[in-house]
């Protein structure tokens, strides 16, 4: 076990950490322990960047906040240890099949060598019992030979058994690290995938296009604010769920930050795309959310859009930011609405 981080720092490290999260009254969870940890001892970088941004934004961390930032950057590093984990314990097995083949090729090699030995010594004339005697020899050999193969046979089994659950969990880890925990969606990580996988193919038919749709909800603090967060959380899963339903084929929706959405679309023109966009945005609105508890009707949600059609040979960061400033649009003209990023960077909405 190595660490990342000063040992001996650890106990200033743990001390700034309880004293952010008594400051700012977050919970005191492991993950929000950890995250501030990290925060302290300067190890991610990234992170701390991250961080910073939220803390000179809006002064005061949130819960949900630390733990988004957890998952973003937190979690992924879990994923790799299991990954690093499986890796040392197929390193582990091949060691130790090698070494078994090894051993029976050296123990091959020797018998082979007895039985020449064996030829030779009955070129020449010999009695009953020496030939007995040979014969005995060459018996007991070739039964460590045979327990050796036995031997190997188990540990190879062994090994194929190992091998298939090691291949499972990393297709379980694989997957894991690129699927959102809260909704099941595809992560941010897949997405940033995705999306050079489709303009790729894009560029590479030459004529083929893809739209992507990002997606905020209306208000949404104001919502946390008034029923909670863990509500709030099962707003998260009912859009996403709402989403997922209502594209099909190869389109992927993705969480892509705390409550905005992104969907690519494959093959698909602006037109479309916006007949897309509008279905879902009134999907969402349909939903109502309910109590669980209760079943008091607590709200209805809406969500904004932002549409851009890819074009020829665009970088992606300009195609997102294209979606974003239409985003924007949407939101500035009242939210509850698709608004399209054309080519040229004036926006046009459409209302709904
Ligand atoms: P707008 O209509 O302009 O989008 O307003 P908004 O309130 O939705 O936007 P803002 O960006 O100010 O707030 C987003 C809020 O989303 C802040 C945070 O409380 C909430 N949020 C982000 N991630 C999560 C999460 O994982 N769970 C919960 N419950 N809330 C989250
Ligand atoms: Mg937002
Ligand atoms: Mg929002």
């Amino acid at each position: 076990m190595s660490y990342f981080y000063p040992v001996d720092k650890a106990n200033d490290y743990s001390t700034s950490a309880l004293r952010k999260i008594g400051e700012s009254e977050l919970l005191p969870c492991p993950e929000i322990y950890e995250l501030w940890f990290v925060y302290s001892s300067g190890a991610n970088p990234a992170m701390n960047k991250a961080l910073d941004d939220i803390l000179s934004k809006d002064g005061r961390p949130t819960n949900e906040l630390c733990l988004s930032i957890y998952q973003q950057f937190l979690r992924e590093n879990r994923e790799d240890e299991r990954v690093r984990t499986a890796g040392d314990q197929i390193k582990k097995t091949i060691k130790e099949v090698n070494h078994a083949v090894g051993a029976v090729r050296e123990f091959a090699s020797d018998y082979n060598h007895s039985l020449e030995e064996v030829h030779v010594k009955l070129k020449e004339e010999k009695t009953k019992e020496e030939i007995s005697e040979i014969l005995g020899d060459v018996l007991e050999d070739t039964k460590v030979m045979l327990d050796q193969n036995t031997h190997l046979e188990v540990l190879l089994k062994e090994s194929a058994t190992t091998m298939e659950k090691l291949h499972r969990d990393l297709e379980i880890a694989r997957r894991e690290a690129l699927t959102d925990a809260l909704t099941g969606l595809a992560n941010r990580k897949a997405f940033d995938q995705e999306i050079q996988r489709v303009s790729q193919q894009a560029a590479a038919t030459g004529h083929e296009t893809f739209a992507l749709l990002l997606l905020d909800i209306d208000h949404f603090k104001s919502f946390n604010d008034t029923f909670g967060h863990q509500v709030g959380d099962q707003v998260l899963r009912l859009v996403a769920k709402t989403l997922k339903e209502g594209i099909k084929g190869r389109d992927i929706a993705a969480r892509y930050g705390g409550e905005e959405f992104a969907i690519l679309l494959p093959d698909t023109r602006l037109q479309s795309a916006l007949k897309v966009a509008e279905y879902l945005r009134l999907n969402v609105a349909k939903k109502e959310v309910i109590n669980r508890q209760s079943g008091e009707r607590l709200a209805r949600i809406t969500i904004s859009i932002g549409v851009a059609e890819y074009v020829k040979s665009e970088p992606i960061d300009n195609l997102v930011s294209r979606a974003d400033s239409a985003l924007y649009a949407a939101k500035h003209n009242g939210r509850n609405q698709v608004a399209v990023a054309p080519v040229s960077m004036t926006m046009q909405t459409a209302k709904s």
